[in-house]
């Protein structure tokens, strides 16, 4: 980039982009907004969970610095995520002060990932603020079945959430947890109704994070290569190359049209083309999902008003991703590998 075109964050040209130790070049950001959620899902949450004290988050206007300092250093995808991102209070603010990046042609997409409870009230809005799509959870079409994974959650609010944003033009993609045992038996039904419905679909294989049960964790896993070769036998799927920049590899069934995605992190490491980081609620940069080395930038960002430390701090930051993360489920292993709960980094 031309240095007198190059960006300013702050008095500081960030005229080089993010390249990591390994050649991957950073573009994509994934914000945990808050810790909480108004569900309690079994592999996610355990049902009694300690919230953090709220003095210790990140204000609206923080997250907004920090965002736009990463889409200064070359960052095209921002994902808002949690916890539940549409608990936060107040959280449309911050979809509408990033849309002006979008306006500006600086980021190429601005999404968020929901359990969709909140989903009817917001759609809308998130359309005007740009955001084109949305991920959402959704484990089980079989009301009592969401409740017992959800502990908390009511099926109704989430397919009035998926009517509101299909009415507001946004694309949906559902994103489904394989357990084994326990909506293993549906995957079939998802894929038909995920055809009827226009949606796209990805499952996801069980990560090991957070403490959420003793062999709780080994009983729900259910390897995606297994899954696969079950769906195989009713539908035809073909590979494609689509990407959205996340690490699903995707196919199309043929019956439906839809796109179907596996994000495998224990049978297939997806980590050589990993482009992404994760921003904490608290201000926590952690460089890989499966990894405990986190950069704090609630320091840069409460020290000064001006953007150069916080910069420092990112490449710093980026500087230090490593090369993967090592998930392994296996009986050996007491515990899980990564003891942070996804709702503190966001899936
Ligand atoms: N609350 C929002 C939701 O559920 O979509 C956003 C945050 S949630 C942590 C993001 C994603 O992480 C969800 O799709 C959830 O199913 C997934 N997830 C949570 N814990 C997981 C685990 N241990 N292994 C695999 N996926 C997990
Ligand atoms: Fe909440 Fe999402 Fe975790 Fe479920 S997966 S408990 S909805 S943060």
């Amino acid at each position: 980039m031309d240095i007198a075109f190059a960006p300013r964050v702050g008095g500081v040209a960030a005229d080089r982009p993010m390249i990591d130790p390994y050649g991957r070049a950073i573009r994509y950001l994934r914000v945990s907004v808050t810790d909480r959620c108004d569900f309690r899902c079994v592999y996610c949450m355990a049902e009694d969970m300690t919230f953090l004290p709220k003095r210790d988050l990140l204000s609206l206007e923080e997250l907004d610095r920090v965002c736009s300092a990463f889409v200064h250093l070359g960052v095209r995808k921002l994902r808002i995520t949690g916890g539940e991102p549409l608990v936060r209070r107040g959280i449309m603010w911050l979809f509408r002060r990033l849309a002006r990046h979008l306006d500006a042609g600086a980021l190429d997409e601005l999404t968020v990932t929901t359990n969709a409870s909140q989903l009817a009230r917001h759609a809308q809005e998130l359309r005007d603020c740009g955001v084109r799509r949305v991920n959402v959870s959704l484990d089980t079409l079989d009301p009592a079945k969401f409740t017992a994974i959800t502990r908390w959650g009511k099926i109704d609010k989430v397919m009035e959430g998926l009517d509101a944003a299909v009415a507001a033009g946004l694309a949906i993609k559902i994103n489904t947890v394989a357990l084994k045992g326990v909506n293993d038996d549906e995957t079939d039904r998802l894929i038909a109704w995920c055809g009827e419905s226009g949606f796209d679909l990805t499952f996801i294989e069980v990560m090991p994070m957070g403490e959420i049960g003793a062999d709780a964790r080994l009983d729900q896993y259910l390897p995606l290569s297994v899954l696969r070769g079950q769906i195989q036998r009713h539908w035809t799927l073909t590979d494609i190359d689509y990407t959205t920049g996340g690490p699903a590899r995707y196919c199309r069934v043929e019956e439906t049209g839809r796109r179907l995605g596996f994000i495998t992190p224990l049978t297939h490491n997806f980590c050589e083309s990993c482009n992404r980081v994760r921003l904490t609620c608290t201000g926590q940069l952690y460089m890989c999902l499966g990894r405990d080395d986190r950069a704090d930038l609630r320091v840069p960002v409460r020290q000064s008003d001006d953007d150069g430390p916080l910069v420092d701090a990112i490449r710093d930051a980026i500087s230090r991703k490593p090369k993967g993360h090592d998930f392994v489920i296996d009986r050996r292993r007491k515990g899980p590998a990564v003891a942070r709960h996804m709702s503190v980094t966001g899936g």
